[in-house]
């Protein structure tokens, strides 16, 4: 089933766009069927989950943390995640930029833009990503590897193409106003319900839980 789910997804991807199998909430067991299919990049949003699955599991598993990071956690989340996604407030890229600077890493971030109409407060608004840019110099510890954004949760479809038009516009203006930032690729767009629609707007990542894993018991 998993691996059914997997191998469908795959066929209809274009080569340049990665699918992150978000296990968030799923056991250890399930991880292992996506694995035995092939799958080896996974999206996780508690940063104890993480640490558990990822100290558990192959070491060959790519790791990228999707969810509300607090400051105060970077320690369960930074020494695994390959990516970390949903940068999401100036406060939390300072943070993480400095325990790059204690611990000797460099840190693959994606800036969290602030989507429509969607509930949650969560996300940079587009100026506050302006400026972080024009600061990128600061961040001596920070990849700025691109942009990730949640749509509207929404069944008219106008709405979420509005928002993935939104985002991917905003991507191509960093990208020419910021030509000095070569790692700045990747556009992560796109879920369960909206994954092939993102597929037109360019993305990079697609971040599939429930459609590959069923529904979460939270
Ligand atoms: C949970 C989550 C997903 C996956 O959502 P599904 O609808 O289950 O595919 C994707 N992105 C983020 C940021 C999430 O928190």
């Amino acid at each position: 089933m998993i691996e059914d789910r997997i191998l469908s997804i795959k066929k209809e991807l274009p080569p340049r766009t990665k699918l992150v199998a978000v296990s968030k909430f799923h056991p250890v067991s399930a991880i292992e069927e996506a694995y035995r299919a092939g799958q080896r990049l996974f999206g996780e949003s508690r940063p104890q989950e993480l640490k558990a699955k990822a100290e558990s599991l192959p070491s060959d598993i790519q790791w990228h943390f999707i969810g509300h990071l607090q400051t105060n956690k970077l320690k369960m989340v930074l020494p695994y995640a390959a990516l970390v996604q949903s940068i999401d407030s100036l406060h939390l890229l300072e943070a993480v930029n400095e325990w790059g600077e204690h611990n000797g890493n460099t840190i693959s971030c994606l800036l969290e833009l602030h989507l429509g109409a969607e509930e949650t407060k969560q996300g940079f608004t587009e100026d506050e990503i302006r400026d972080t840019l024009r600061r990128a110099g600061e961040f001596g510890r920070i990849r700025f590897c691109g942009l990730m954004g949640m749509a509207t949760h929404t069944d008219e479809e106008d709405l979420i193409r509005q928002d993935f038009a939104h985002i991917r516009a905003f991507k191509q203006e960093l990208e020419q106003s910021h030509p000095e930032l070569e790692d700045f690729t990747e556009l992560s767009i796109g879920m369960s319900g909206d994954w092939k629609i993102a597929l037109e707007y360019g993305a990079t990542f697609v971040r599939i839980g429930t459609y590959i894993f069923g529904p979460r018991n939270y």
